[in-house]
């Protein structure tokens, strides 16, 4: 199975850092693929090849109602010829978010899970009643798991990544951060900024990703989520725009904009050394910022 690799990945300059004497480069994983957005390309690479192995021919996953996982399945899946079927947090709504309304054009079945049976990861009555759950192919929610750190693992692996001191992403289920631990060079500092409120189990989560040695390789920040996930405010929105205007490098609310936030006030509280080379991962994102004057 070819889950065709991009040929080269883009790094671009963020020339208006220099006054912090550092250098800050993104590596723009938003461009990977026009509808397997940014990480989620790679870490749903091994999945489907496992999936495929299995000789399964239906995935299915969990997500909410703007979930970038949801729509990369959906696309992926669509690409490869697998049936995709999407678990969705919450009740269907008359009108379905753009999200999942692609999802759908994309050939997924959506089943949708009350929100206390969603958090038990329950298996929907009527898909039961569709399809033999011994059939499918589960993909946990958000893609957590050994597999999709695999696929992440290949992230920097694909450009010259090896001077940088300073290698940061944004942290949901922390699977592409593990990913990334897995390839460092063993001296950059590897720091994730978790979107999510209080989240500390994520450090258990992303050390259970990573063998022993690897472990405690990385710092989480928890102070850079807006209230928590998928929450923003004028301060952020104000962030997103002026940083857009000066580099014209687009950024997603739930993500992105918490990470490049993050790092600027990281500089402007002169965190990094001079000198510091800093890599920023671009993980995409953008068809969720569909949902920023949706009702959420
Ligand atoms: C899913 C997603 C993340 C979070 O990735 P994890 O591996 O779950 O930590 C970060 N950024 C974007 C844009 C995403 O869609």
């Amino acid at each position: 199975m070819s889950f065709i690799a991009p040929q080269k990945l883009r790094i671009d300059p963020v020339h208006s850092c220099h006054k912090f004497h550092t250098t800050v480069d993104v590596l723009r994983l938003d461009l990977v693929h026009p509808l397997v957005s940014g990480n989620k390309w790679f870490k749903l690479k091994y999945y489907l090849e496992d999936a495929a192995q299995q000789q399964k021919k239906i995935i299915a996953s969990y997500g909410g109602a703007w979930s970038n996982h949801i729509h990369a399945l959906a696309a992926a899946c669509n690409s490869f010829g697998f049936q995709s079927i999407g678990i969705i947090r919450g009740e269907r709504s008359e009108t379905l978010s753009p999200t999942l309304q692609d999802a759908e054009a994309m050939g997924m079945k959506l089943y949708f899970l009350s929100r206390e049976e969603y958090r038990i990861k329950k298996i929907p009555s009527d898909l039961a009643n569709e399809f033999d759950p011994d059939e499918i192919y589960f993909i946990p929610e958000g893609g957590y798991g050994n597999l999709g750190a695999r696929g992440a693992s290949e992230i920097l692996t694909r450009v010259e990544t090896k001077s940088y001191t300073h290698i940061l992403c944004a942290v949901g289920t922390g699977t592409t951060l593990a990913g990334l631990i897995r390839t460092n060079n063993g001296t950059q500092e590897l720091i994730g900024i978790s979107v999510l409120k209080n989240n500390h189990s994520i450090e258990e989560e992303i050390s259970s990703l990573l063998p022993i040695e690897l472990r405690h390789r990385y710092k989480i920040f928890h102070d850079y989520h807006f209230g928590g996930y998928a929450k923003c405010n004028n301060e952020l929105l104000r962030f997103m725009k002026e940083w857009e205007r000066e580099t014209a490098i687009p950024l997603d609310f739930v993500y992105t904009a918490k990470l490049f936030y993050a790092v600027s006030d990281l500089l402007q509280k002169n965190y990094f050394p001079e000198n510091s080379k800093i890599l920023l991962i671009h993980t995409g994102g953008l068809q969720g910022n569909r949902g920023l004057h949706g009702s959420n």
